[in-house]
Parts: structure tokens; C-alpha cells; sequence
């Protein structure tokens, strides 16, 4: 794969997500990319608005975004952008994709990483077929979501041209909405979440109501 390119081509993953909190399970997802495809580096990404979240109250960016920089650090291989949380109005992916293809140099190669259920329902964003124009999807596996539906989109988004893989990772049934009900009943989030971002959502009183 690496060894048939150019020495200059950057491989970039992109992690999109509410990340209302980020947790390992994203971590997780994000690292095994990383290691599986060669990236040189992983951003994150934060929707601004959600455009597919509209039924419940998600945290204001900035405790996202503040939360996604604490899990991040230490890692060298991943950074945060802030490319949906600055951009005003619903963050659609497809928006995200185009402007970081313009702004990277045209040799960059662009992986779209996302778990099996965000996978499933991705006809229903906005141009997805414009989407794998920009970049390739990496679907990862996640549990509770079949995996013979995965294969079945992967197969019928492969078929229409996109450029999709799928990964198997090691699979943590973590979400969260499961976080922000524990952190609302008062219960452990450790080792669900780094040890930062636990601090951070008992100190500001995120998700408590
Ligand atoms: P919520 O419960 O609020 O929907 P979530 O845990 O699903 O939160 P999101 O921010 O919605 O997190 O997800 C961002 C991306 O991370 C999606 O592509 C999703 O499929 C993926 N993802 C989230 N949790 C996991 C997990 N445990 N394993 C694999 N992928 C995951
Ligand atoms: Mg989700």
C-alpha cells in the first residue's frame, strides 16, 4: 500500500463525532485506523450542530471541543480541528471533506473514519456520494450493530464507486449516551473515558441534569 506511493503523499484520518463526551471507545476506533492504514495523523473533528441530533440538547461545542483537545494530548499521531465547530449553521460531513481536500496538498490521501451504525445510516447524509470523492471511508466494526448489514453497505457503496474498507477493532460497547446517563445517575465513568475528561465533566457539572 505505502510502498506504491510517492515519498511526499500524507495519509490523514478524519474522526468526525459529537463526542458529547469523548470517550475510548472513539480512542480506540481512531488509534486502530491509525495503525491499520499507515496514518500519518488522525484529526478529530467536532460537529458544531449536529444536523442528525436535533431530538435532545448536546453540550456547547466549547466543552466538546475542550474535552476532545484532553483526550487527545499525548498522542502524537492525533490532532483536533476546529473546522465544523467555527463554521456556523448543521456540520455536515460532506462540507467538512471539501474544504480539507482544498486545503490539503493534492497528494494527501484522505480516510473517513466512522463506526458500523454511522456507517449504516450514511445515505441518509447530506451528498455522500460527493463525500467519497474527497476521501475513503473506513467503516470500523462496533458492537450491537450487525455486521452482515455492514458488510452488505460496504458492498453496495463499494459498487457506486466509493472507496470504503472495513476494520475490524477491538470492540468496547461504549457510548455516550451510556457516559452522560451514568454521569446524570451519579455513577462511574472511570476507564470509560480518560481519566482528563472524567475530571473534566465532575468539575464543570457537564451532563448532571
Ligand atoms: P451517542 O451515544 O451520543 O450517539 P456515540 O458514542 O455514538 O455517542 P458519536 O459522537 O455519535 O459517539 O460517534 C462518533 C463516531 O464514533 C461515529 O462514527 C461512531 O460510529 C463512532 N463510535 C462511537 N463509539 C464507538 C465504539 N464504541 N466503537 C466504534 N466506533 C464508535
Ligand atoms: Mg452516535
Amino acid at each position: 500500500m505505502a510502498a506504491e506511493e510517492p515519498a511526499q503523499v500524507s495519509r490523514i484520518g478524519v474522526m468526525g463525532g459529537t463526542f458529547d463526551p469523548i470517550h475510548l471507545g472513539h480512542l480506540i476506533a481512531a488509534e486502530s485506523v491509525r495503525d491499520g492504514f499507515h496514518l500519518h495523523r488522525v484529526l478529530f473533528v467536532p460537529a458544531g450542530t449536529p444536523p442528525h441530533k436535533t431530538e435532545r440538547r448536546v453540550a456547547p461545542a466549547e466543552h466538546r471541543l475542550a474535552m476532545v483537545r484532553l483526550a487527545v494530548a499525548g498522542n502524537p499521531g492525533f490532532e483536533v480541528s476546529t473546522i465544523e465547530t467555527d463554521r456556523p449553521g448543521a456540520s455536515y460531513t460532506v462540507d467538512t471533506v471539501r474544504s480539507l481536500r482544498r486545503e490539503m496538498p493534492p497528494q494527501t490521501k484522505l480516510y473517513f473514519i466512522t463506526g458500523a451504525d454511522a456507517v449504516l445510516e450514511i445515505l441518509t447524509w447530506k451528498d455522500p456520494f460527493e463525500i467519497f470523492r474527497h476521501c475513503d471511508l473506513v467503516a470500523v466494526t462496533r458492537p450491537g450493530y450487525d455486521a452482515a448489514a455492514l458488510d452488505r453497505m460496504v458492498g453496495t457503496l463499494a459498487g457506486s464507486g466509493g472507496a470504503v474498507h472495513r476494520l475490524v477493532i477491538p470492540e468496547v460497547s461504549i457510548s455516550s449516551s451510556e457516559v452522560r446517563e451514568r454521569v446524570r445517575e451519579g455513577r462511574s465513568i472511570r476507564y470509560l473515558v480518560p481519566d482528563a475528561v472524567g475530571e473534566y465533566i465532575w468539575r464543570t457539572g457537564l451532563y448532571q441534569d
